[in-house]
């Protein structure tokens, strides 16, 4: 027997404000979907005059509808571009690995990377201001209020650490990326109290400014433009201590492909690293192309013989 109130199967009605499936019948029994706007709009009812509400239900309803139509286009463009691009990678990839080189495409598969494609410029000095604004907030707040800092940061790769190889594809994919992720790093790069407090906790002896010298000592002369303050053509100027755990545990699409490809024996013989055009953060607008700009192929061998 069906709860009271629910929507019965074949009856299919519709949600009164936005005109999707409906989930549920509200207490005047009008069809209702999931969407806490569209209940919204049906609460004001009992609170509005009767021609207020008409006309606030009228405007509501068409704003939803108008963004479920926009939503919609712009899932179906995604699928259609996640789409093409997979028929690209699979291209691109069994054509090089398999008809070009004569490889099994198993032992050796891809992982697609994205693109840092900013120039370096010099540091700007209200970049390099902001960013000592902010480790100084970090650190007065770590020392006058050591109990309200979150506890500390979980170690950089919770369970099993990455094998030595799996590693080393990494570090490449980065390499070949040159921090396509970075951008988000801001003035601020991730650092946050729990980051201040494990340094510290780390180095007993050092006072509040050494810590404050040590992070903006690192601070690089060049950067890439718009990217992180420590973004520079070299990699990240901070040691991976000083860095958060965000920075040091996060993996984009094409480094979680790699934890995959070794997260069973027999690991693969190579990864073919395909790198297309837009960085970690655009890679995803429909509105930008994100042509494959390159491929390269990298050998296990190549890090087991070292
Ligand atoms: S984590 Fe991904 S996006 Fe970030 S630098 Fe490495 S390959 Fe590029
Ligand atoms: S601190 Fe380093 S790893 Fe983190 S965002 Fe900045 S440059 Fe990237
Ligand atoms: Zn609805």
């Amino acid at each position: 027997m069906k709860p009271p109130g629910r929507v019965q199967p074949g009856t299919e009605p519709l949600c009164m404000v936005c005109g999707q499936p409906a989930h549920f019948f509200s207490r005047d029994s009008e069809p209702l979907c999931l969407r806490a706007e569209c209940k919204h709009v049906l609460g004001k009812k009992q609170h509005m005059g009767k021609k207020a509400y008409d006309l606030f239900f009228r405007l509501q309803a068409g704003q939803a509808k108008k963004t479920i139509e926009y939503v919609t286009v712009i899932r179906k463009k995604m699928e259609e571009k996640k789409a093409k691009e997979t028929r690209e990678n699979l291209a691109c990839w069994t054509r090089s690995v398999k008809e070009e080189l004569g490889l099994n495409p198993e032992e050796y598969p891809f992982s697609v990377i994205p693109t840092n494609a900013k120039k370096i410029e010099d540091l700007p000095a209200f970049r390099r201001q902001a960013f000592r604004t902010h480790v100084s907030e970090l650190i007065c707040e770590v020392v006058s209020d050591p109990l309200s800092v979150p506890p500390a940061e979980e170690p950089d790769h919770p369970g099993n650490p990455p094998s030595k190889l799996e590693q080393a594809f990494q570090i490449k994919a980065c390499s070949i990326c040159r921090g396509g992720c970075c951008k988000a790093g801001g003035d601020h790069a991730f650092l946050k109290p729990e980051t201040i407090s494990r340094v510290m906790e780390k180095h007993p002896d050092e006072s509040p400014e050494n810590v404050m010298d040590a992070y903006t000592g690192f601070l690089p002369e060049k950067n890439f433009k718009d990217s992180c303050v420590n973004h520079t053509a070299s990699g990240c100027s901070l040691p991976k201590e000083m860095r958060s755990h965000i920075c040091n545990r996060y993996l984009c699409d094409g480094l979680m492909a790699i934890q995959e490809m070794f997260a069973a024996k027999p690991y693969p013989k190579g990864v073919f690293f395909i790198r297309r055009a837009q960085d970690n953060w655009n890679k995803d607008d429909c509105s930008l192309d994100n042509p494959i700009l390159a491929h390269e192929l990298v050998l296990a061998s190549r890090y087991i013989d070292e």
